[in-house]
């Protein structure tokens, strides 16, 4: 045993340990001091999330190669740790080991191959970073990313010679033939001096760079190496479609209370992990659809501009009123109002992203605050909030022709205190009020008839859910609607809710319970296709080829899916587009969309033309917004197809379905 040793390994751990922890106290410090979120919930979720997203690698892995080259990293850092207790010992006394698993030879030989497979990722990933440069790495860190890749290497290019060295001398406290890579290496020693010189250089390397990384990473762009796994175990386990509801009462603590995020100080802890976790990897940008059509907003740079914000102002935040400076706003100074605005809510960001950022809750926080602060918004969605507020639906309509799309087809209209029916039919209000929209209502109301539901509808007393107002940051105006909504459906007490909008199933299924409102909520999508299942529905299916487009908030964020596609199956010919099911394109209307106006290249016009190239005639969908903007999307780009709800086009293929009116 080297006492010299042991005092140069305890002043190398004592100095990077020290580097290590002063950061680690700063980053825990503005978490523990970030706003509340409530995510302890569903513990057995989080830890599947934990097993299936961190240490599976599952949404890494949706792109095979440099999901694979990740994967070989990640694995191999948590194999290989045991090595880095034995390289410590090995300094100390270079003839002991880790008690038992030092001499194992089934470790010996996971060592050499994670060592091996190790490297291959990093010599893959800096390929991919460095020489093919793919789109969605602009903007990030890339020189700093090699740095840490060459340490990486570093790791592995000092431990499997140094093995070698060791079995050239003899030292290998397990059987040789077990690490073939490090037996094979061995013979570049003769067993020497100098082959116990660099047994030493080689160990002292090992260490050294270790503990180098450990001391450096904290403080770059990638310390997602240590706060991933945390901020996975925290990602949200349930309703992806759900926002977070801002406390507007008197109850609890002053401090906890938020508008949204207005500067650094109103992030929540969740938030502020999420900004540690970013790995720059892009891939939330590279499907974003507002970045896929020239706009400003890049899910990735916004995660990172607000980790710049909060780095550079979060010392100052915790000196508190010791601090010179009050922390700045977070747009104009992170991100533009542009950005704010461009964003569809669309979660393919979300679904995307390794690490569980949750990109569509700090976009619409930074909404809230705009909106319910600071009265900035794009003008041309006034109209559209003054509406929901005042009228309860968002084009203005007086709430008494809400049912006028079913004049003559003999719907229920529930009155107060008239007993539930079977279902109630949650028209919403596109299908209400829109022209275009309004077949679908049509058709919901003759299939239900034709397949003998005893189904009713609210009538004027159906007002808005808030989603759009939601979506726009006025939570004040969204609650006011929910807290309605729910009196009023609270007092049905409905069995079965079917809705045609998919906002409105997400706002009804995931964010009424919020507010007392617990239903269930079916698509009609899903209802429809349990009546022909069930052969109360039976439609006869033409060649026609069809393509479905996915609305977002249909199946990114409530996972409905299938249902649609048999439906289309029912009717028609399906052929599929290539972004399709969970990864499907936005049609441009989610976010509060409808009622902005669009910068740079529309978004509706790239979906279209994708579902053209299938070949297909019609374009069905499931969604009254995707109906408009997609009929749209066809109008101003000249492709030629037509645009149908799957209800007008399940109505289309029932033999005379008026007729068993
Ligand atoms: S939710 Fe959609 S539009 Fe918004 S940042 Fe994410 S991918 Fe882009
Ligand atoms: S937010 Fe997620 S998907 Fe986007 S760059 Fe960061 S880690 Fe990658």
């Amino acid at each position: 045993m080297s006492y010299a040793a042991l005092a140069a390994l305890v002043l190398a751990v004592a100095l990077c340990g020290g580097i290590f922890a002063r950061r680690a106290r700063l980053l825990v410090r503005l978490v523990l001091q970030g706003k509340p979120a409530p995510r302890f919930d569903d513990v057995p979720a989080r830890v599947r999330n934990e097993a299936v997203i961190a240490l599976g690698q599952r949404k890494l892995l949706q792109r095979l190669v440099p999901g694979l080259t990740h994967a070989f990293i990640f694995w191999g850092f948590i194999a290989l740790l045991p090595t880095i207790a034995m390289a410590m010992i090995a300094i100390v006394d270079r003839t002991a080991t880790l008690p038992w698993l030092g001499h194992q030879p089934w470790f010996a030989l996971l060592v050499d191959v994670f060592a091996v497979l190790v490297l291959t990722g990093v010599i893959t990933t800096f390929s991919i970073r460095m020489i093919l440069r793919p789109k969605r790495f602009e903007g990030s860190h890339l020189a700093e990313a090699a740095l840490i890749l060459a340490l990486i290497a570093g790791v592995v290019a000092t431990l499997l010679p140094w093995h070698a060295s060791k079995i050239a001398l003899s030292l290998n406290e397990w059987p040789a033939a077990w690490s073939p890579v490090s037996n094979a290496l061995s013979h570049w020693f003769d067993g020497d001096a100098g082959t116990a010189a660099a047994e030493r250089v080689l160990v002292w390397a090992h260490v050294l760079i270790i503990l180098s990384f450990l001391a450096y990473v904290p403080y770059t762009k990638h310390l997602h190496v240590f706060t991933a796994v945390v901020n996975v175990f925290f990602g949200r386990t349930k309703a992806r479609g759900r926002l977070e509801p801002l406390r507007f009462d008197e109850e609890g603590p002053e401090e906890d209370m938020r508008l949204g995020s207005g500067t650094v100080a109103d992030l929540t802890w969740k938030q502020i992990i999420d900004t540690y976790s970013c790995t720059e990897c892009g891939r939330c940008q590279d499907v974003c659809p507002a970045h896929a059509t020239g706009k400003d907003l890049s899910p990735k740079l916004l995660i990172m501009a607000l980790r710049d914000q909060l780095f550079a102002e979060g010392p100052g935040l915790l000196d508190g009123a010791d601090s010179a400076e009050a922390p700045s706003p977070l747009v104009p100074g992170a991100v533009s109002d542009d950005v704010v605005w461009d964003c569809v809510t669309c979660g393919a960001c979300v679904h995307e992203c390794p690490v569980s950022i949750e990109h569509i809750d700090h976009i619409v926080d930074l909404r809230r605050h705009l909106v319910m602060v600071e009265s900035r918004f794009p003008a041309e969605a006034d109209p559209m909030l003054r509406d929901v507020e005042r009228a309860s639906n968002p084009s203005g309509n007086a709430q008494s022709d809400r049912a006028a799309w079913a004049e003559g087809l003999d719907v229920r209209v529930l009155e107060p205190g008239d007993s539930a029916p079977e279902v109630l039919y949650w028209v919403g209000c596109a299908a209400s009020f829109d022209p275009r929209a309004r077949q679908t209502a049509v058709s919901t109301a003759k299939l239900l008839k034709a397949a003998g539901v005893d189904f009713a509808i609210l009538g004027p007393r159906e007002c808005c859910t808030g989603d759009p107002a939601r979506r726009m940051g006025n939570e004040y105006v969204f609650q006011e609607l929910a807290e309605q909504n729910v009196e009023t459906l609270n007092a049905v007490a409905p069995t079965t809710i079917i809705t045609s909008c998919p906002h409105c199933f997400n706002t009804l299924s995931s964010e009424y319970p919020d507010f007392g409102g617990n239903y269930n909520v079916k698509h009609h999508s899903e209802f429809l296709s349990e009546l022909v299942r069930d052969g109360r529905l039976n439609p006869t299916a033409s060649d026609t080829p069809i393509t479905y487009h996915d609305s977002c908030y249909l199946a990114r964020h409530n996972d409905v899916l299938e249902a649609p596609r048999e439906l289309v199956a029912a009717v028609g010919k399906p052929v599929e587009m290539q972004r399709m099911g969970k990864r499907t394109f936005c049609c441009g209307a989610g976010g509060a969309h409808m009622w902005l106006e669009e910068r740079g290249s529309p978004i509706n016009e790239d979906r279209v033309r994708e579902a053209a190239e299938t070949g297909a005639e019609t374009l069905a969908v499931a969604c009254p917004f995707c109906t408009v903007m997609l009929d749209d999307g066809i109008r101003t780009s000249g492709v030629d197809l037509r645009v149908t709800d799957i209800a007008t086009l399940l109505a289309d293929a029932i033999a005379a379905p008026a007729d068993s009116d």
